[in-house]
């Protein structure tokens, strides 16, 4: 298990700082729109043997810029995003969580202290036993002879999630313990209602903001790409027991600058998607 950075995302105007040698690194330019603005960059990669939890810090240094962007573009046009460090009023919603994320989570809760540790992970397996008793989720049906949409699945997927009624496993009263780690799914999820609207019983008047792209759904990609599989989502609770599961997943290794020449592609086509279907 390696947490040291394997690569680091350098902003426009920023210092280059990594904490690798310059010798050994891969520079790979981002350019993407962001709103009304052109997101540029560059990662900068460490030229050796990568897994794909090793994308995760990197994939969040962006989510969190995005985050920082749709803020600002919701205050530009009028709208505030209420969610910040400390509210937990989201914290009982399905939590959808990409397979290099979960290994990377993984890798992290191993590093915390072993009180904790064992607080941490015990809440998981409580969490876990909860959504097994509440009994399967709606089989989403897509759209087929029926009609259905399939984000009305996702939605109804949702709600019965909610209608659960499970903490997440890394809320301590009323605090997200794991804010620095917390899942790219929490990072992107902002609203523009009020925060009192976002508790899963008042959930239908919760206002969402659309983000440029996911980087969740890039994540997603990359992994089912690496490994040629179908993109796999792990709801947070079951995140230590899948990565038991896919242990040897977890430890596979590519070269770092071409894991991350793929994650940089599938993001630019997101965007390009989205700016297309906008269009
Ligand atoms: S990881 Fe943190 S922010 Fe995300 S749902 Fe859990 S407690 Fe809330």
């Amino acid at each position: 298990m390696t947490l040291g950075p394997v690569a680091s995302l350098i902003l426009e105007g920023e210092d280059l700082e990594t904490n690798f040698s310059h010798d050994e690194t891969v520079s790979i330019d981002l350019n993407l729109k962001v709103y009304d603005e052109t997101l540029t960059g560059q990662i900068l990669v460490s030229d050796r043997p990568a897994g794909l939890a090793d994308v995760v810090p990197v994939a969040r240094s962006l989510s969190d810029e995005i985050a920082r962007r749709t803020i600002e573009y919701a205050k530009s046009t009028g709208r505030n995003i209420p969610c910040k460090k400390g509210c937990a009023a989201c914290c009982r919603y399905l939590v959808p969580v990409s397979a290099p994320e979960v290994f990377r989570i993984w890798d992290e809760i191993q590093v915390i202290k072993p009180e904790h540790q064992r607080n941490v992970l015990s809440a998981f397996v409580s969490a876990s036993q909860r959504i097994l008793d509440a009994g399967p989720p709606p089989v989403p049906q897509g759209r087929g002879a029926s009609g259905e949409d399939p984000q009305d699945a996702t939605d109804a997927i949702n709600r019965w999630y909610a209608e659960i009624g499970v903490d997440c496993p890394l809320l301590e009263r009323e605090t997200c313990t794991a804010y620095s780690f917390r899942p790219i799914a929490c990072r992107e999820h902002m609203v523009t209602s009020s925060a009192e609207h976002c508790l899963p019983a008042k959930g239908k008047q919760v206002k969402l903001t659309e983000p440029p792209f996911s980087i969740v759904e890039a994540l997603g990609r990359l992994a089912a790409e690496a490994e040629n599989l179908d993109i796999e989502s792990v709801m947070l609770p079951f995140a230590p027991s899948w990565r038991q599961i896919n242990h040897e997943r977890a430890r596979r290794t590519w070269p770092a600058p071409v894991l991350f020449e793929c994650f940089v592609a599938i993001i630019h086509d997101l965007s390009a998607r989205r700016r297309l279907a906008a269009a």
